[in-house]
């Protein structure tokens, strides 16, 4: 008897048996439509049996086999089995969650190679005459269609205008569609010499290079340390025509916000459009699909993505690179919360392949790992190109403000310059990391924990103070403990106010606040983009949306506002995540030939974190943080899992919590199980939600009392979920 275990997008942490042929024990890895009650579904066989515990009568044949569409290979079922076993995920949602949606449907699109141009001898001739100077985008696309042999639909979609321009060419006989029989001879996948030229690397550049070289195909972590503009991009973009020279392929993972059509351009203009497939969550359901096999079939030199790319079968994978490898985006927090960066440093290693780290601000646990010698640390220390000097960096005491005054004088001034002088300010506002935390304006006295290291949390409508860690309350106090003070305000500002205060005192001034509310969708703000560009605008008042990617020149003045609270938020991340925000936004200011200031408003003038960052020098703060993190136990010195439960009602969430914390206790395992605590949000959207986080010193005694008490959690009234290594809590 041959017995299917079919992987079904069911929530239950078991496989589904049903009755095969011997032929199936080919099909591993396979797409199957199979019966399910009364309907039918799409999963993937993976694995085969002799026996079942189904009876005979029960057990019914899959409807067929998608055998039009690749298997799912070997390496990503384990890869997804390690996950599914690792998150505590039931394995067929992991398995189903990772592949493209087009593929779960019963009636899969139809999968056609995407159609493929070339010049016709009209078309050479015309590239070859040159068109008129003001057609250069035209002209641009024509070469490279000379250079490429070929292109595919998907590849001149992307250009722009290219699709317009192809409509037009077709009609004129400029280009002719290829035979899809000869796609494959045209660009034929294998060994493939890089087509763009590569800049002269500078000395760091080239020693980063080598040492990476020197380790061998073999499996081995690097973390690439450098600043934006520093070279990173340049040194992966090197390493992968390594690969494509050898015929392998490389996965380069970069955070959704910094997939941008130039950084395609870039890696397109090396390899040639076709060798390259950007998988990010923008495509439509068939476009995905599409790439992915092109991915899957080893066609594509290059995959590169966003966080779930990291599970893109690619038969010849010689190299992970994960850019941005802090950016706290690469952690899926729904379903499978998997963090990509640690599932491709896990891949790398099946793999034996390399996987390189980048980062100007890399993350305290890949920080700590370079520190202990397990990965292998390369600086990049200067500015590839040495055109912007860095801005002056000068901190305002705001101690003396009144507590309700936003804006001190410094930045008022220096806003008032920058408008004489027809320059652009941005006064940003810090909301990351942001808590009501209780501050005292008058001593810098914040309410902290007596029973744990963090800070207390206000929830004023219940006028109670709360660690959000442990669990301890108590009643907001009427005056500062420490000085006396009566005046005790809740930290934090609206962007309202400061464009309030700032069109007060500059009428003329033209200010623009970008923000959630002002910038829901992607065109507001590209006009923005534009208006900045065409310098439309005076003041930028915004929060993080502006902090990255953005090329202002006449920007040369960057205030930052509102970053105390996160210097004691709750969260013990926080201040990692606002060194990395705060070097961004202050890399906002300034151009070559308009040097830039960065002000920082702070009542904390001197906490360490500030030399630190004046210096900018992660690597100070980055082992003083490690410090901080050894002595009070958390990550990287400890590892967590958080359960959280939501539900209509207050009373079902805390028992189920309660219920589920004696159990884990009871299990008697080298783990500290804390007491069900509210979430940070407390109620959403009417439903209250809570939690209970774990934590232990050794990842295997967490993860076998999470193997034994997650099955045995249990409600009708409460929905809950674990997270394992979450990011935030
Ligand atoms: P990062 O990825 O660290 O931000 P990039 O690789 O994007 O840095 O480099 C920043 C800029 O400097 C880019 O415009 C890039 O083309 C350019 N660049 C990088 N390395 C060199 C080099 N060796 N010579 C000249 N320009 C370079
Ligand atoms: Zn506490
Ligand atoms: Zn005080």
């Amino acid at each position: 008897m041959t017995i299917l275990r079919v992987a079904l997008d069911v929530p239950v942490d078991e496989t589904f048996d049903y009755r095969g042929e011997a032929a199936h024990r080919q099909d591993i890895g396979r797409l199957l439509v199979v019966p399910f009650g009364s309907r039918q579904r799409v999963g993937v066989l993976v694995g085969v049996a002799d026996t079942t515990s189904v009876p005979a009568a029960k057990l019914r044949a899959p409807l067929r086999v998608l055998s039009h569409l690749p298997p799912i290979p070997q390496d990503i079922l384990d890869l997804l089995t390690f996950c599914s076993r690792y998150y505590h995920h039931p394995l067929g949602p992991t398995v189903l969650g990772c592949l493209p949606t087009a593929l779960r449907r019963t009636t899969a699109l139809p999968v056609t190679r995407s159609l493929w141009y070339r010049l016709t001898d009209a078309g050479r001739q015309v590239a070859a005459d040159g068109l008129p100077r003001r057609a250069a985008r035209q002209q641009a696309l024509l070469t490279e269609l000379q250079q490429a042999g070929a292109l595919s639909l998907d590849a001149l979609r992307e250009m722009p205008s290219g699709r317009r321009f192809l409509t037009r060419w077709l009609a004129d006989g400029w280009v002719e569609a290829v035979p899809a029989e000869d796609v494959p001879a045209a660009v034929a996948s294998g060994v493939h010499a890089p087509v763009g030229h590569s800049p002269t690397l500078n000395a760091g550049q080239r020693e980063a290079l080598s040492a990476i070289r020197a380790q061998g195909s073999g499996f081995a972590t690097h973390l690439l340390h450098g600043v934006t503009g520093s070279g990173k991009t340049e040194v992966y973009l090197q390493l992968m025509a390594d690969q494509a020279a050898t015929g392998r392929q490389s996965l380069l993972l970069v955070p959704e916000i910094n997939l941008t059509p130039q950084l395609q351009a870039r890696v397109a203009e090396r390899f040639g459009r076709d060798r390259v497939v950007a998988l990010h969550s923008g495509l439509s359901e068939g476009e995905r699909l599409q790439r992915w096999l092109r991915a899957v079939s080893g066609e594509a030199s290059v995959v590169l993505g966003t966080r779930l790319a990291v599970f893109t079968p690619m038969p010849r994978l010689g190299l992970i690179v994960v850019d941005e490898e802090h950016d706290p985006s690469f952690k899926q927090q729904e379903g499978l919360r998997y963090h990509a960066r640690d599932v491709a440093v896990f891949r790398a290693r099946e793999a034996d392949v390399p996987v390189v780290l980048g980062s100007a601000t890399p993350s305290l646990e890949t920080w700590r790992h370079a520190a202990d010698r397990k990965y292998h640390l390369l600086r990049l220390p200067d500015r590839a190109v040495a055109a912007a000097a860095p801005p002056v960096l000068r901190l305002v005491d705001t101690r003396s403000l009144a507590g309700h005054d936003p804006l001190s004088g410094a930045v008022l001034e220096a806003v008032e310059a920058r408008l004489s002088r027809g320059e652009q300010s941005l006064v940003f506002l810090n909301r990351r990391g942001y808590a009501p935390t209780l501050y005292c304006h008058a001593c810098g006295w914040v309410a902290p924990c007596n029973r744990c290291s963090a800070r207390l949390t206000v929830h004023l409508a219940s006028r109670r103070l709360r660690c959000h860690y442990c669990g301890h309350d108590e009643r907001v106090p009427v005056q500062c403990p420490s000085c006396g003070n009566q005046d005790l305000l809740p930290v934090g500002q609206g962007t309202q106010r400061i464009e309030a205060t700032l069109a007060e005192r500059f009428p003329a001034a033209r200010i623009a606040r970008v923000d959630r509310d002002t910038t829901r969708n992607k065109d507001a703000f590209d006009q923005l983009r534009e208006r900045v560009t065409h310098d439309e605008l005076d003041i930028l008042v915004g929060t993080q949306m502006l902090a990255k990617g953005h090329d202002f020149p006449r920007l040369t003045l960057v205030a930052v506002l509102g970053i105390d609270a996160a210097l004691f938020a709750p969260d013990f991340r926080a201040e990692e995540r606002l060194f990395s925000l705060m070097l961004q936004v202050i890399g906002r200011a300034g151009r070559a030939d308009l040097p830039g200031d960065a002000l920082i408003q702070t009542t904390l003038p001197t906490h360490p974190f500030f030399a630190e960052l004046l210096s900018q020098d992660y690597a100070a703060f980055a082992d003083r943080q490690l410090r901080v993190r050894e002595q009070s136990g958390f990550p990287p010195y400890s590892h967590q899992a958080v359960l959280r439960a939501e539900g209509n009602d207050e009373h079902p969430v805390f028992e189920f919590l309660r219920a589920a914390a004696v159990a884990a206790r009871a299990m008697a395992l080298p783990v500290i199980v804390h007491d069900p605590v509210p979430a940070w949000i407390a109620r959403l959207a009417g439903r209250w939600r809570g939690q209970v986080l774990i934590q232990s010193e050794a990842r295997g005694p967490l993860q076998a009392l999470l193997r034994d008490w997650t099955p045995g959690l249990t409600s009708t009234r409460v929905r809950w979920s674990v997270d394992v290594d979450p990011n935030e809590l």
